[in-house]
């Protein structure tokens, strides 16, 4: 029995339940992902107790000797993998990195220029509730209607005439490469700091799969959940010049104590992103983006920019006649998860919304390829075309499972951490 158990046998099973739906089900959500059990172990340890206020070096409490030495190889590894001057490894959250840019590069009420929310941007460029809309005035930009490519002379054109303090290249639907050399263009025309939010694409940038955004973003944001797989978190890197404001405005700023566990499995993490296993696998989530491209083209789905260059696919339903809030639910009840989300020039507000959008990091951690794409694609097809056929929907769940069952996501079972 683990302390758990004993302790709470209600928390114990609902670990249990999440862990059987993570072993059973397609996770096709591309912002997820299975960290190892390594970072589970880094992530669920002892320095959870941990107080440790302000940075190596320079703490509010005693007793970081161990906590320094943590932190500092979390650094290193952070800047030697993307090969940046200065990061920031205490961030919370992908939302708190941004933020903490934010404050450093802007006052409230400055401008700045972000990718409109509906055509791949993140609720943290300038949603209406969130902060990054309150505080600050956003001036979306958006991508064109025809190849659903960012649409560079559109951002120019608004940098030139709004002037802007900044400038974010990031998003988190967006299926194309991202041209920070471009946006770095326009910034350095303007006078705009740019800002480029990785939180999507950091693993593949940090495999070399996508362009690095270093050298030309003056900061540079990220998660460290999504295709990067540690823990769930964030961090900021910057250009020397502002490593201090960052930092300040971090801590004391923003935050108080940092998650020495988290930044311990974020350390495991960055460490395990440098290795050639790590590279091999970005490689295979490209190869399984494009195979399930094709696959879903080859079914008759049209794709928001009619393919993709990263782990993400964007499915246009708007022929299909059903919208992305449907598609989920009867894709969830076949064991297939995926999210509902907008597409370029919506009609249907984000709550039902005409698209959805499929990722392959989380299934190529399981190690499946480009054949097991294919018949992914296929069952999504015919979930999403024969809805109403109970038969279709058990037979497909079926499927998953087996499909499950020859790619076990966490083979070292029995291990306490992960309840299994
Ligand atoms: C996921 C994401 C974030 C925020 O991450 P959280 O950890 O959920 O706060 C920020 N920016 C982009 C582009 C993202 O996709």
């Amino acid at each position: 029995m683990t302390a758990l158990q004993q302790t709470d046998p209600e928390i114990y099973k609902l670990l249990a339940c999440e862990r059987e739906r993570q072993e059973n089900r397609l996770e096709l959500i591309a912002s997820e992902n299975f960290t190892s059990p390594a970072v589970m172990e880094a992530q669920g340890s002892i320095f959870t107790n941990k107080y440790a206020e302000g940075y190596p070096g320079k703490r509010y409490y005693g007793g970081c000797v161990h906590a320094d030495v943590v932190e500092e190889l979390a650094r290193t590894r952070g800047r030697a993998l993307f090969g940046c001057d200065h990061i920031n490894v205490q961030p919370h959250s992908g939302t708190q990195a941004n933020m903490a840019v934010y404050f450093t590069a802007m006052k409230p009420g400055d401008a700045y220029l972000g990718m409109n929310l509906a055509h791949g941007g993140h609720l943290s460029m300038g949603h209406p509730k969130n902060f990054s809309g309150i505080i600050y005035h956003v001036i979306p930009y958006a991508v064109r209607a025809d190849d659903h490519r960012i649409d560079y002379d559109q951002v120019r054109d608004l940098a030139r005439k709004h002037k802007p303090r900044m400038i974010i290249a990031g998003a988190s639907a967006y299926p194309r490469i991202i041209r920070y050399d471009l946006f770095a263009e326009i910034a350095a025309e303007v006078g705009a700091i740019l800002m480029a939010d990785i939180a999507h694409v950091a693993g593949l940038v940090a495999a070399g799969q996508h362009p690095s955004p270093f050298p030309h973003a003056d900061f540079v944001t990220t998660t460290t959940h999504k295709t990067l797989r540690g823990p769930r978190g964030g961090l900021v890197m910057c250009k020397q010049q502002y490593a201090a404001a960052l930092d300040s405005c971090i801590f004391p700023g923003m935050q108080g104590g940092p998650l020495m566990h988290v930044i311990a499995a974020k350390a495991v993490a960055l460490g395990e992103a440098m290795t050639q296993q790590f590279k091999e696998y970005q490689a295979r989530v490209v190869q399984n983006a494009k195979a399930l491209a094709s696959g879903l083209l080859e079914e008759g789905f049209r794709l928001i920019s009619g393919g993709t260059d990263n782990h993400l696919v964007l499915i246009d339903l708007t022929d299909k006649g059903i919208n992305g809030a449907q598609a989920q639910e009867y894709l969830e009840s076949a064991g297939i998860t995926v999210n509902k989300n907008s597409i370029p020039f919506d009609p249907l507000p984000p709550g039902k919304a005409s698209g959805i959008r499929i990722g392959t990091p989380a299934v190529t951690t399981r190690n499946m390829g480009v054949e097991e794409m294919r018949l992914i694609a296929g069952m999504i097809s015919k979930v999403l075309t024969q809805y109403a056929n109970e038969d279709v929907v058990t037979r497909t769940r079926n499927e998953v499972l087996e499909l499950c069952r020859q790619f076990p996501l966490y083979p070292q079972n029995g291990n306490g951490i992960l309840h299994g």
